[in-house]
């Protein structure tokens, strides 16, 4: 089986296991129970964990708020700034939320669940193709965001790493551009750890949303990054013994935290060559198959933008678009020699064209017939030659 599905979830980085084992039995104390020794030592590994993810984006510690992944940063950070006594939750003015097209359920979900509680508060989406100023490779720059703002757009969340099709957004050109116009900006960064360059992105973004399972650390766990120089005033959205300074309730699972910290440190070193790899990899599957497969196109920034040194795209999520092939053949046809996917895993059951493709600007046919591949840490050559031919023939097979 080759593994072809990281933007669905990445394999734990041997280190980080190690680092997490500890944990799990010896140093197993409550973070939370200040009385002794042992729940010192696990309150200190906590906060060691929370400096290794702050320094992914050049924050401080306690701007760190643990969650059980980027749904629920996500979820935290827009139910909690437009519910009870949140900072935008008290005016009676009109107020907007712009998102992109193509961002995750966690954020569009949570930003009608706030609409649907207040009539003054509307929800609207950026699409890129049918703007005439977004190109077709959905990439969402301050040019664009001008364009659509109104006096009302009071918070705008954008992703940094698309989960489809991997366009790489702008991020800190979007939090100037946001910034001078007193506007809130949230950054769904599920994707971007391990991928991209966040470092800068503390002083340009006032929330930002953090998946570890995305960047080989462990499922179950992400945080939110609050900062504080926002001044925001966020509400939790979990009840309970008011740890994490109120923000979040609950026992800190400290074996996740410390993976994830780990992880995180290990996403800051190495992203840069690893990236150049998976380039390279990417190129060579795209070569092996746009050969035997000439009609095949890519959705996103193009392919020959991928060698780009500014990249629009990271090289391990590449959409491609088959003619004639419906992509669940291919994937039925594929489930047991490659893990591919048609786009987001929490879309996978639906047989409905992926939103984010038709935000993109494809039809629904087109979205019906592009599958993600995506590629990781311990993708090789072999494995991309091998997935090419497999594909190629399910094609033929599929196709005749
Ligand atoms: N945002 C994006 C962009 C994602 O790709 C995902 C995972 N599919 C999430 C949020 C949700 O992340 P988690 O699994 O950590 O809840």
């Amino acid at each position: 089986m080759i593994y072809l599905d990281y933007p669905a979830s990445t394999p734990l980085d041997p280190s980080v296991l190690a680092a997490m084992l500890p944990y799990f039995s010896e140093d197993f104390a409550n973070p939370h129970a200040s009385q002794h020794e042992m729940g010192w030592r696990a309150e200190e590994a906590v906060f060691l964990a929370q400096r290794q993810i702050a320094a992914t984006i050049g924050a401080s510690p306690q701007e760190i708020i643990f969650t059980s992944g980027a749904t629920e940063a996500n979820n935290l950070a827009i139910i909690g700034l437009f519910s009870g006594a949140g900072s935008l939750a008290q005016s009676h003015e009109s107020c907007e939320i712009l998102l992109s097209g193509y961002e995750h359920d966690s954020v569009t979900e949570a930003a009608f669940f706030v609409a649907a509680q207040r009539r003054h508060l509307r929800v609207r989406s950026v699409f890129p193709a049918s703007t005439g100023l977004g190109s077709a490779d959905g990439r969402i720059t301050p040019e664009l965001l001008q364009q659509c703002l109104t006096p009302e757009t009071k918070f705008v969340s954008i992703m940094a790493v698309q989960n489809e099709f991997g366009t790489v957004n702008p991020i800190k050109e979007l939090g100037e551009f946001l910034h001078q116009r007193g506007i809130i900006f949230h950054v769904d960064a599920a994707q971007a750890l391990a991928r991209i360059d966040l470092s800068q992105c503390a002083d340009f973004v006032d929330l930002l949303s953090f998946s570890a399972h995305k960047a080989y650390g462990p499922k179950g766990i992400g945080a939110l990054y609050l900062n504080r120089n926002s001044g925001l005033n966020l509400q939790p959205i979990i009840l309970g013994g008011g740890q994490q300074n109120q923000m979040r309730a609950g026992t800190i699972p400290v074996p996740l935290a410390v993976g994830f910290g780990k992880a995180a440190t290990i996403a800051q070193q190495n992203f840069a060559e690893e990236e150049m790899r998976q380039r390279k990899l990417a190129h060579k599957l795209w070569q092996i198959l746009s050969e035997a497969l000439p009609d095949l196109a890519v959705n996103g920034v193009a392919m020959d933008r991928l060698s780009d040194a500014s990249s629009q795209r990271v090289a391990g999520i590449l959409n491609l678009r088959f003619k004639g092939v419906a992509a669940s053949d291919l994937l039925a046809h594929s489930a047991r020699r490659l893990a591919m996917s048609s786009g987001s895993a929490c879309h996978a059951a639906r047989q409905t064209p992926s939103p984010s493709l038709l935000a993109l600007g494809l039809t629904p046919q087109h979205a019906l017939h592009s599958l993600r591949i995506g590629l990781g840490r311990t993708t090789s050559e072999a494995d991309m030659i091998a997935a090419a031919a497999h594909i190629i023939a399910s094609c033929q097979e599929i196709g005749a």
